[in-house]
């Protein structure tokens, strides 16, 4: 004999009924079953709204009830092609509930008991029809009446089953019973004097595991629309995987803490008679689903699962008159059980200052007047304070037996959450250590369930969620090369590098599912108008792990707003430049705020391009060497114009083309005043360990005072035309000496300096080809001998790479 219970998703639909009948009748070709049923999807609680409607004289309860009528009229209808003795039945537990409907609009009240009566016409009805519909298809199935056989005490709501008897009905009834096939309304019992009592939302569970023990039968089925308990709530945690074996104790944690798939009481009978528990899906009843058991399960994997609870309440209770004083804990837990206020989580400081205990919100208001009330002397004397209720809280809680054996989890688990800015209130382990418990803000729990999955089950997989502005030249060739890298990422550094955020000065586009790197730039057109400020608003509201904000536009707002990023732990990848050689108190502050917020500053690609010269720089310094002296070609822009520029030739021309070809900012002064170069010195100075501002840099220019003083690009070029003779002067002299003219930076003793100059060909400079980039870094460890860096320093493709080892440098 076994028992099959089926959920209200699985009794959802005349298809999924069908799904129903077929899982039962293969198995009672073998043995008896018995099927117990869930009321179908969404109809306890519309019941319970109609109740509530009804007993506050609100007419539209009818409406309510019509919706109920309705859709079980319909079932009855399809699964029994309108059987008559069908439909009457039906029909005349839907007038029941009616007449019940109206009793409550008339005495303008809801007792539990009266809640109860009202509940169970869910199961009722449902059983009834899901019987007919066996019938109908030729299948013998008689229907029995739980609340004959499951009888509890005299509360309602969630009754207590008196076991003695109820098992001496269940065993009885059986006993006698012929059919092979018996269906079972759940949830629904009775009291000692016949009252309709029920055992709890979800209870139909429970109902299955009562009549599994009473039998002792050799296993129990909960048939439902998931395949199996996951290791984290699928519907919110989609890298979750169904666990394959699992302890009763193991599941009984992860239900507690809200894993809904399973009752938490239904484990209890069923482990008392060491009777399995499979959980399966009636969609895909091929799919192996999970079996809780007796033993632990290893699967080398010391957690098993992780759950949360929505809705949370914490009250602290605190005051110097607590410390040392035996008995407060006692009142405080007797005073709840009298409220009937059920305790989650309770956490108390050894210093027994304060007790901190985690209640359902909806509970909190009444433990607070309950305790207050119960502690008014010594609030009065003000030996204790006020109790403190904060609300809009979750619990999550990580679950498995043999984390007792492993050391470090809850540090992983802490750390995890911090790393992604999850603020955790109060934290709680038992001494069994099967479970460790953290309170954190309700906003949080998918962010944190996501982080804890991705580091416990997913092999420190790690998903990386970028936010881009400005998706011009370089941002598209960025979006290029991580779409065309995304599958090496995750076979070799097990990185999920996804894009939910992508902005132009035009249209941006913020999305929680990752944007298809093949079609952005439709998806981007069509956005909402651009803004930075939404933007980030947006970024931040979504509240991802891992999130990365990436700036390729040179946009001082978008620089503006890296501060309020790194304070909600977000990273930041900058392009840009305007924020890293900015005013040293903007750089410092970036960079306290990512040290505070765990959320990297990243910018690399201000100075090379796509060469590794601040990470260079950092590991120098990281590792204790220290700088003396820099020396670099910075510029690709000055480079390309002066390896260009022979004389006899026009700087005009060069400079030109120089701009035509992408090698200059769109303001070819920029390069060409040496401020850009002074920019990334002093950017590699800062990095170096000194303070300095833009105007510390002594930079001595080579154009004209007519060229600097030029009003705009145009006139700019102007005036390039007019000193011409300047220009051939400047490399002349240069090349009648056997020289080269490369603009040079330098950082040497704390002094950093930008300007052309005349290299021979023993200089390093010398030889520097094309848009090509060099630095020479002499420290501590290479006082000679510098170590260089050196390579393309310009250009989309190098500038996107550099972009993306930056990304890949926050794993
Ligand atoms: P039924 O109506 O069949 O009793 P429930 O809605 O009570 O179904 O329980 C199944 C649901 O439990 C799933 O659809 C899923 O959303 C939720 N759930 C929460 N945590 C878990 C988990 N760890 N594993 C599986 N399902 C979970
Ligand atoms: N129908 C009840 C409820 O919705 C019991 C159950 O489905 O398990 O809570
Ligand atoms: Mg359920």
């Amino acid at each position: 004999m076994r028992v099959l219970k089926f959920g209200g998703t699985s009794v959802g639909s005349v298809k999924n009924i069908e799904k129903v009948i077929a899982i039962v009748n293969k198995q009672a070709a073998s043995h008896p079953v018995a099927v117990v049923v869930s009321a179908v999807g969404g109809i306890t609680d519309l019941l319970l709204k109609a109740g509530t409607l009804a007993a506050q004289k609100d007419e539209t309860y009818k409406d309510v009830f019509l919706e109920i009528h309705q859709k079980y009229t319909a079932f009855a209808k399809a699964l029994t092609e309108g059987d008559a003795i069908v439909m009457a039945d039906i029909g005349a537990l839907m007038s029941h509930l009616d007449d019940l409907l109206k009793g409550i609009f008339l005495i303008n009240e809801l007792s539990p008991k009266t809640l109860d009566k009202l509940a169970a016409f869910g199961e009722l009805t449902s059983s009834r029809i899901i019987t007919a519909a066996f019938n109908h298809q030729g299948i013998e199935a008689t229907l029995k009446d739980s609340r004959q056989l499951i009888i509890t005490d005299g509360t309602h709501t969630k009754a207590s089953v008196l076991y003695d008897r109820t098992n001496e009905n269940i065993k009885e009834f059986f006993a006698k019973a012929s059919q092979n096939i018996t269906i079972l309304g759940g949830f629904i019992a009775s009291t000692a004097t016949g009252e309709t009592s029920t055992l709890g939302r979800g209870g139909s569970d429970f109902t299955a595991a009562i009549i599994a023990a009473a039998l002792e039968v050799d296993q129990l089925e909960i048939w439902t629309d998931v395949s199996g308990m996951f290791s984290a709530n699928p519907k919110l945690v989609k890298q979750a995987k169904p666990i394959r074996d699992i302890s009763y104790h193991e599941a009984m944690e992860l239900s507690h803490f809200g894993a809904k798939v399973l009752y938490p009481p239904t484990i209890v009978p069923a482990l008392s008679k060491n009777i399995p528990i499979y959980i399966k899906n009636t969609m895909a009843p091929d799919e192996a689903g999970t079996r809780i058991g007796e033993q632990e399960g290893s699967n080398g994997n010391p957690i098993k699962g992780i759950s949360h609870i929505s809705d949370v309440a914490l009250l602290t209770l605190e005051g110097a008159g607590m410390v040392g004083i035996s008995g407060i804990s006692k009142r405080l837990f007797e005073v709840l059980s009298l409220q009937q206020v059920n305790v989650i989580l309770i956490t108390q400081a050894s210093s027994e200052h304060s007790i901190c205990i985690g209640v359902m919100e909806a509970d909190a208001l009444r433990a607070k007047t309950a305790i207050e009330t119960e502690f008014a002397y010594e609030l009065s004397l003000r030996k204790i304070d006020p109790v403190i209720v904060e609300t809009s809280l979750a619990i999550i809680a990580l679950v498995g037996e043999s984390m007792k054996s492993h050391q470090g989890i809850s540090g992983k688990m802490f750390s995890t959450l911090g790393k992604n800015n999850v603020n955790i209130r109060a934290i709680a382990q038992g001494a069994s250590e099967k479970n460790i418990s953290a309170v954190i803000a309700e906003k949080d729990v998918k962010k944190a369930l996501n982080s804890l999955h991705e580091v416990f089950f997913e092999g420190n997989r790690k998903q990386i969620n970028l936010f881009i502005t400005g998706v011009g030249n370089v941002g598209a060739k960025l979006l290029d090369q991580i779409n065309s890298q995304k599958k090496y990422l995750k076979d070799h550094l097990n990185l999920n590098i996804r894009v939910l955020g992508l902005s132009n000065s035009r249209t941006m586009l913020v999305s929680e599912q990752a944007i298809d790197l093949d079609n952005w730039e439709e998806a981007l057109a069509q956005g909402e108008k651009a803004d930075i400020v939404r933007f980030r608003e947006n970024v931040i509201a979504l509240n991802q792990r891992n999130s990365v904000f990436v700036d390729i536009t040179a946009n001082e707002p978008v620089a503006m707003a890296y501060e309020e990023y790194l304070r909600n732990s977000i990273a930041v990848v900058a392009c840009n430049k305007i924020a890293a050689a900015g005013k040293q108190e903007y750089y410092a502050n970036l960079k306290r705020l990512s040290r505070k917020y765990n959320a990297p500053f990243k910018f690399e690609t201000n100075v090379g391009a796509g060469l590794p010269i601040i990470d260079t720089l950092q590991n120098l310094i990281a590792s204790g060497d220290s700088i003396t002296k820099v020396q670099a070609v910075l510029s690709g822009s000055l480079n390309f114009v002066f390896n260009n520029f022979k004389s006899g030739g026009s700087f005009y021309d060069v400079v030109q083309q120089a701009k035509e070809e992408g090698y200059t900012e769109p303001d070819p002064r920029i390069d060409l005043s040496g401020v850009d170069v002074a920019r990334k010195i002093l950017i590699l100075a800062r990095e170096s360990g000194l303070e300095l501002e833009l105007e510390d840099i002594v930079n001595t220019p080579f154009l004209t005072a007519n060229n600097l003083e030029s009003t705009d690009v145009p006139h700019f070029f102007e005036t390039l035309k007019e000193d011409a003779a300047h220009f051939e002067k400047l490399v002349a002299d240069a090349t009648a000496a056997g020289k080269r003219l490369k603009y040079v930076a330098q950082l040497d003793n704390g002094k950093a300096s930008v300007g052309l100059q005349s290299v021979g060909a023993d200089s390093p400079f010398y030889n520097l080809e094309g848009s090509d980039n060099i630095v020479l870094f002499y420290t501590a460890r290479y006082p000679e001998q510098p170590l260089i860096v050196k390579g393309a320093g310009a250009g989309g493709d190098v500038t996107a790479s550099g972009l993306f080892s930056d990304i890949i440098r926050l794993r």
